[in-house]
């Protein structure tokens, strides 16, 4: 017998918030300004970041650094200096339809929270340029949690704070393939995959997706039709 979902654990870059190579370049001035880099070629670096889109900054940075923690820190910093310039420079967007999107799961009697593997200064300017903080729940980020994603921390992290009944009223949806662990390894009742960002529908499936969608704003109906949902409207 299915258990019907309490909580929604969304994504944030790539999967509400349109990316658009933006956690790249704050990557690259990272680490021009930082160094952090400086014992890989570029390309590998750069490779090692898209691999591991989703997960917590500072673990990326410390693997980029060879394992220099105080390094890795320098460069986190950096990051969340650099990724908050490009928000003023180039200000923030949705992925198109994702507040409505958020709005109709929320009608779903779903409650939602945005989880990242951004620090909480970045999740928060992100969160207040799209105005968005009446419409979720709770934001979490890596260091609200424990561990950043692959770990299931943020998952569970998100079902403990918002005292949902059991992991499998939980649904999990993100861009990569560390969401998609996050959620299994959390025993979430159902992990969705989605398109909109950094990885593609091979890499989602074989992290064991239970559905791969374009995006956040097929997922209400993929719920609806799986039996999910205890509040079944017309979207
Ligand atoms: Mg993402």
């Amino acid at each position: 017998m299915t258990t019907p979902l309490e909580l929604l654990v969304l994504d944030m870059a790539g999967t509400t918030v349109l990316d658009d190579g933006v956690v790249e370049q704050a990557f690259q001035r990272a680490a021009e300004r930082t160094g952090v880099a400086d014992r890989m070629p570029w390309a590998e670096a750069l490779d090692h970041v898209r691999v591991t889109m989703g997960q917590s900054k500072i673990d990326v940075f410390t693997h980029l650094a060879g394992g220099d923690v105080a390094a890795a820190e320098r460069a986190t910093a950096a990051f969340e200096g650099a990724y908050a310039e490009i928000v003023a420079e180039q200000g923030v967007t949705e992925i198109p339809g994702a507040a409505d999107a958020i709005q109709g799961l929320k009608d779903a009697g779903l409650t939602v929270v945005l989880t990242t593997g951004f620090a909480p200064v970045t999740r928060d300017a992100l969160i207040d340029g799209l105005g968005w903080r009446g419409l979720i729940d709770l934001a979490l980020s890596p260091v609200d949690a424990g561990r950043g994603r692959p770990a299931p921390d943020l998952v569970l992290a998100a079902l403990v704070r918002t005292q949902t009944s059991s992991v499998r009223a939980v649904a999990v949806a993100g861009d990569t393939v560390s969401d998609v662990e996050s959620g299994r390894r959390a025993g979430a009742g159902f992990v969705a995959g989605v398109l909109s960002g950094a990885h593609d529908r091979a890499a989602l499936d074989a992290a064991g997706a239970d559905a791969v969608l374009d995006d956040v704003t097929g997922l209400r109906d993929v719920l609806a039709e799986r039996g999910l949902l205890r509040v079944v409207a017309a979207s």
